[in-house]
């Protein structure tokens, strides 16, 4: 099959069908897609939430829980012991398939009645205010993650210990404001470095200990601004330096930025990957247009991923084979298609909703665990099963569900972002595609405005001590105020408190108070890193200089005074300033 061109039904922009993507379809027996890469995308994000949590009462025994969702959903939402007890019956919801009606239509009228669970979070102590998380001890306003303890305000870290504001991180202790580390300990404001101890405001460092305001370092010791020094010297230099203080910080952020300016970047962040093409991509084959995957084959348009092949257009998961066009699933799971909350040992799912533990072979279900052979919450024979989801499917195709904005539904689109039971702005989707009211509404999708709460009495963040050594204690009852004071469309809270465990890791590490509630920092990070896009480049090694003559190479490259020809695909738009070279050019100055 040759190369498609389509137009995206959605933002009506060209977009390719790769030959291998046809190959895929016919496997997974679906048609090919009408929406392109991105907006398949950010329609299953919009079927997400992370960070907008609520109280509320459970509604089946009336205690006051944390929740995904505010009070007044037309859905019950329970709590985590009852909705894993026998007290109710998802089965009990059940209902006749009507070929008179559309499917999302009905789709939509199981979903306003089946009780939903509160959150997302599995076999964790002591973790209150967190969500999408799973084996996780003491842990505070963290999402996304597994086996942490001790951690606050983090998204996506995993098997880690005392992290506090970090973002993408695994197997990390004692850390502060890191992006994108692995294997690390002791560590503040950090981007993108592994294997490494006692680094301070570092950049793409592997295998190095006591470095501080440098970048592109392998296997290194007492490195201060990129130079080498005796231990002595560098503790010298160091004593010099005080993290304590939110003056001193904001300068060396100053530094740090003009410092990262200055190093340069190779197109990809990978590590053993063949015939690989994204962002942050380790131990892969053949993986097309991935963000942030580890241990995986045959991937394509796959983000946030372990363990997991021969799938396409996936994001939030970990150990799925034949999976395509869902988010957060998994856990030895095998052929799910359009679907949402899929895991554990889950397969044949299609169109489901919350289809858990074992369930089988079920069509447009909701909150299934161990069934098989159901549609939309009936049980039937696996004859009888058989017959009526093929009847259904064609019925998809001759009815097809029409939004709002002229977006056509057929069998084998995911679920309208419309009919998620999340606002656009309280899912992950907003995270990756920000947008404001008027364009979420414009779009056809919901939006809920965040609660104006005032807080007259807060402490203003100018008037917080700059440094940690003069906060006392009476800092646990204050609430303060966020810089942003919601001028931002970051979900600023307005208004937040430090925790006790927070302010002991503060005075441990020498980091001064932050000055913006937990959700603006999180979006504070989410803009340090590139968008989940590509563009096809050349590599920026020119002769013995950068292209934009700020980097001189240390040693002389195979294309000695000529241009580096080598072309590429990252993440890294034409319009940005970083230095981008190719793996050749930077393995030659990175060693
Ligand atoms: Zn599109
Ligand atoms: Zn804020
Ligand atoms: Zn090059
Ligand atoms: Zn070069």
């Amino acid at each position: 099959m040759k190369r498609e061109t389509k137009q995206c039904q959605n933002c009506k922009a060209s977009f390719q069908i790769e030959p291998e993507d046809f190959k895929f379809y016919e496997k997974m027996q679906v048609p090919p897609p009408t929406f392109c890469y991105e907006c398949r995308l950010q329609r299953r994000l919009a079927w997400r939430n992370e960070r907008a949590l609520y109280s509320r009462k459970c509604d089946l025994c009336k205690k006051d829980i944390i929740a995904m969702y505010p009070e007044g959903t037309p859905f019950p939402v329970y709590c985590r012991s009852c909705w894993y007890s026998d007290k109710w019956d998802a089965l009990s919801y059940g209902m006749d398939y009507n070929f008179k009606k559309n499917f999302f239509v009905q789709f939509k009228e199981l979903q306003n009645v089946v009780p939903r669970i509160n959150l997302m979070v599995d076999n964790s102590i002591n973790c209150e205010y967190t969500n999408q998380i799973a084996n996780c001890k003491n842990c505070y306003l963290i999402t996304s993650g597994s086996d942490n303890e001790d951690s606050m305000y983090t998204f996506r870290i995993l098997y880690s210990k005392n992290v506090v504001d970090g973002y993408l991180m695994l197997k990390n202790e004692l850390c502060y404001e890191c992006i994108e580390c692995m294997e690390v300990s002791r560590l503040k404001f950090v981007e993108d470095s592994s294997n490494s101890l006692d680094l301070g405001f570092c950049h793409d460092v592997r295998g190095s200990n006591n470095c501080f305001m440098s970048s592109n370092l392998r296997n290194a010791s007492y490195i201060f601004e990129n130079k080498r020094y005796s231990k002595r010297e560098f503790d010298e230099l160091m004593s010099k330096i005080d993290t304590g203080s939110y003056k001193n910080i904001q300068a060396y952020k100053k530094t740090f930025e003009e410092m990262k300016r200055k190093s340069i970047r190779k197109f990809m962040n990978s590590k053993n990957t063949i015939n690989s093409v994204g962002q942050s991509i380790n131990f892969a084959k053949n993986c097309y247009h991935c963000f942030n995957v580890a241990n995986v084959e045959n991937l394509r348009y796959a983000l946030f991923v372990n363990d997991t092949k021969d799938s396409m257009d996936i994001n939030n998961g970990i150990s799925m084979e034949l999976f395509y066009e869902v988010c957060t699933a998994g856990i030895n799971a095998s052929n799910v298609k359009f679907s949402v909350d899929a895991w554990p040992e889950v397969r044949n799912l299609e169109y489901c909703d919350s289809g858990r533990h074992g369930s089988h072979d079920l069509f447009g279900c909701i909150g299934l665990q161990k069934k098989q052979y159901c549609i939309f919450n009936k049980q039937y024979s696996k004859k009888e099963y058989d017959s009526i989801v093929l009847k259904i499917k064609k019925h998809m195709d001759e009815m097809p569900y029409i939004d709002t904005k002229s977006r056509i539904y057929k069998y084998g689109e995911f679920f309208p972002a419309e009919l998620s039971p999340f606002p656009y702005n309280d899912s992950v989707a907003q995270d990756v595609y920000p947008l404001e009211k008027v364009q979420v509404v414009e779009r056809g999708y919901h939006w809920r405005d965040v609660d104006k709460k005032e807080y007259p009495s807060a402490l203003k963040s100018a008037d917080l001590p700059d440094h940690i050594n003069e906060v006392k204690d009476d800092i646990l009852n204050a609430i303060i105020e966020c810089a942003h004071r919601k001028e931002c469309n970051e979900r600023c809270t307005s208004a937040f408190r430090i925790i006790p465990m927070e302010l002991e890791f503060y005075r441990t590490m020498r980091i001064p108070l932050p000055r913006l509630c937990p959700n603006c920092r999180h979006y504070q990070r989410i803009k340090q890193r590139n968008p989940l896009k590509l563009w096809h480049r050349k590599c920026m090694c020119q002769g013995a200089k950068s292209e934009n003559q700020i980097y001189t190479n240390t040693i002389k490259h195979e294309h000695s005074a000529d241009d580096c020809p080598n072309e590429f695909e990252t993440t890294y738009a034409p319009e940005r300033p970083e230095i981008v070279y190719c793996g050749k050019c930077y393995l030659k100055e990175v060693v």
